[in-house]
């Protein structure tokens, strides 16, 4: 044993117990890891001998109290109790003393562990074992969807969003570990969660540690809700503004009420996708509302005053002169999507209102005498004549 292998172990790691912890908690923890990891009770095992091995060398150091101080201080100089393993990547530590410094007990950990592990569920998951737990971290940015009525879209509306997002088992604080019980640090990567594997020869690479799948932490006892992985579902419902003149389609950002911050940090922000829901009259384009309003031959021949509906508001009456052809487009003005941005924000888009002149489909004998009427008042002129002028003369 040189100076050199202790500063690159940390041996309270591989006990599970914390930098400070008493000498009777570092022997209880050393007899209980030993009696689990004999190799009496493993014949053959290499995994559980390295174990015990490994064991044995760490209370060797940190059970004497003498070897204990210089251990303390040559890992002060290194650099304390972060890693110091030149064949593991920088900054793979996952720092245990939160864990178990709380109250110097493995059972009253509780709250450090819930702290830690509130890390692995924040953003995105993955790499949580690569972060330090002492950094504020900011919340996940978290998306959703919400469907609203047309009407809503033009006017604003708040809305009630239920989110459901990863979140830690409530039953085990996302320890994966029966109420009572707490995981403990996996022996065989001492919590890093990630081993050097020998490739042959001089060669080494880093693996994900196969005992507990890169947690660092294995469970004996697992929790009964999540089957020990930890993983839990939140719900909660928020209530969101949904601005006037939503576009279908378009994305809302709510600042800070997506997923909350870690360790002080702020929350993340929340983004809803807006579905807007088709309404059976009015259509939109653009800050403009649309409205196909169906006109009788005689009104768009003699002209007329017709009432046409608008959206949320009282019907206006809307002048056909006479002679208006099918497909004329009528501008209300004022009677469309409020402007809530750009350069004309706070003004409002117009009401497009399209006449659809109408052919009677079945006409009574009176009607049809009245049009046979019409014919023979306008008999003569073929409006179809100069379309075979325009065909001949074509070049
Ligand atoms: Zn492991
Ligand atoms: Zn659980």
């Amino acid at each position: 044993m040189t100076n050199a292998d202790w500063a690159n172990k940390d041996f309270y790691k591989t006990l599970g117990v914390a930098k400070d912890a008493s000498a009777a908690e570092i022997k209880k923890a050393y007899r209980s890891l030993a009696r689990d990891n004999h190799p009496d009770s493993h014949p053959g095992n290499a995994a559980a001998e390295e174990r015990f091995k490994a064991v044995a060398e760490a209370y060797d150091v940190v059970g004497d109290p003498a070897k204990r101080k210089q251990y303390d201080e040559l890992r002060a100089q290194v650099g304390g109790f972060g890693p110091f393993r030149p064949g593991a990547g920088s900054g793979s530590t996952f720092d245990f003393n939160d864990v178990f410094s709380q109250g110097g007990t493995r059972t009253t950990g509780g709250g450090g562990f819930s702290d830690l592990l509130g890390g692995m569920f924040g953003g995105g998951g993955g790499g949580a074992r690569t972060r330090t737990t002492s950094q504020p971290r900011r919340g996940a940015d978290i998306e959703t969807e919400a469907t609203i009525g047309f009407a809503d879209s033009i006017d604003g509306v708040t809305v009630a969003l239920r989110l459901t997002s990863d979140a830690p088992c409530p039953d085990c604080s996302g320890t994966g570990a029966k109420a009572g019980t707490l995981p403990r640090v996996c022996p065989d990567c001492e919590g890093v969660g990630m081993r050097v594997a020998s490739v042959g020869g001089a060669f080494t690479m880093n693996e994900t540690c196969p005992s507990c799948r890169g947690r660092g932490l294995v469970v004996d006892d697992p929790c009964p809700t999540c089957h020990g992985s930890g993983r839990g579902i939140s719900n909660r419902t928020i209530s969101a503004r949904i601005p006037a003149g939503v576009k279908d389609g378009q994305k809302i950002r709510l600042k800070g009420k997506g997923a909350a911050g870690e360790r002080g940090g702020p929350p993340g922000d929340l983004f809803v996708t807006v579905k807007v829901a088709e309404h059976p009259l009015f259509g939109r384009r653009g800050d403009n509302l649309t409205l196909d309003v169906p006109v009788s031959f005689d009104e768009a021949a003699l002209g007329a005053e017709i009432k046409v509906p608008t959206l949320g508001g009282s019907p206006v009456t809307l002048k056909i002169p006479p002679g208006t052809p099918n497909g004329r487009v009528f501008r209300v003005r004022g009677r469309g999507v409020k402007r809530t941005s750009g350069a004309s924000v706070g003004t409002t888009g117009d009401l497009l209102v399209t006449v659809q002149v109408q052919v009677p489909a079945v006409l009574d004998e009176k009607a049809r005498e009245a049009v046979r009427a019409y014919r023979e008042a306008t008999g003569g002129s073929d409006l179809r004549a100069n379309l075979f002028e325009a065909s001949r003369s074509t070049p």
